[in-house]
């Protein structure tokens, strides 16, 4: 599924191709998941931003089209799609051409197989149609986070750590494979269920550096993740414990675990991450 890192690299790459085009015609699948996505036919598409693991691009008329990628969703533009004969196209959006000509038009294109991933439409910055939005933690790179306030969020549950993480509360677009990486580095059990304030300092600050070498990587791909341009990221290479269960510890030589946690494999060192 991606995850803050993946989800910026495609942002980045959307800011520069949408460039304020305006939506000549768009169309959806007919699952409510998608078809919210009609609703910006006439606007302009003048920015893209980032919240968590959701893509908000904002319009010219004061709202903004979200979507969450779900576990298989992906971008891209094409210039002559084949909009009926595509079976896993879930909405798209024709977009004014750079020049303001209709005839050399792109379209932008949702693909999802799995159908996890959502769109809808609010007024900038309202989202509590959107609760997973709402209710989302600060961003990882946000200045005003500091080791004390993760350390409060952390506090508010008796959850474990790695489920609150994935909870997107503590603080927003961690998900399986950052928290995996971010929790060895810092040397703290996914399963620890209440640290204090200099581990969780030490957590945000190995959250920071796997997502920022997430980012600087262009994503992780294993299967399913692509870039806007079809392209893979490289950040599955950089990885040191998630999908390396039964390999040793990168730093103690002790033998990676592997356990599911909250329906997901948790990937961890018995020896030196610690209760
Ligand atoms: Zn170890």
């Amino acid at each position: 599924m991606p995850e803050l890192p993946e989800v910026e690299t495609i942002r980045r790459q959307l800011d520069g191709a949408l460039g304020g085009r305006r939506v000549v015609e768009a169309g959806s699948h007919p699952s409510a998941k998608f078809t919210p996505a009609r609703d910006v036919t006439g606007a302009r598409l003048v920015a893209a931003g980032r919240r968590g693991k959701f893509l908000l691009l904002g319009t010219d008329d004061g709202r903004e089209l979200v979507i969450h990628l779900g576990m298989t969703g992906a971008l891209s533009f094409h210039p002559r799609p084949d909009i009926e004969g595509d079976p896993y196209l879930r909405a798209w959006w024709r977009l004014e051409a750079t020049d303001g000509r209709r005839e050399i038009s792109e379209t932008m294109l949702f693909h999802d197989v799995r159908r996890f991933g959502r769109i809808r439409v609010v007024a900038a910055g309202e989202y509590e149609t959107i609760p997973a939005l709402a209710a989302a933690g600060p961003e990882p790179f946000d200045p005003d986070l500091d080791g004390r306030r993760l350390w409060l969020n952390l506090s508010k549950s008796r959850r474990r750590l790695k489920t609150q993480l994935l909870s997107q509360r503590p603080i927003a677009g961690v998900g399986n494979i950052y928290a995996d990486e971010a929790l060895w580095l810092a040397g703290i059990s996914p399963f620890t269920t209440s640290i204090g304030l200099a581990r969780a300092t030490r957590l945000l600050e190995a959250l920071r550096q796997v997502l920022g070498q997430g980012i600087d990587n262009g994503g992780t791909t294993f299967r399913d993740y692509r870039n806007l341009a079809g392209g893979s990221g490289s950040n599955q290479t950089a990885l040191a414990v998630y999908g390396r269960a039964g390999a040793p510890c990168l730093r103690c030589g002790v033998t990676l675990r592997s356990a599911v946690l909250d329906a997901r494999t948790t990937t961890w060192c018995p020896a030196c991450q610690r209760r």
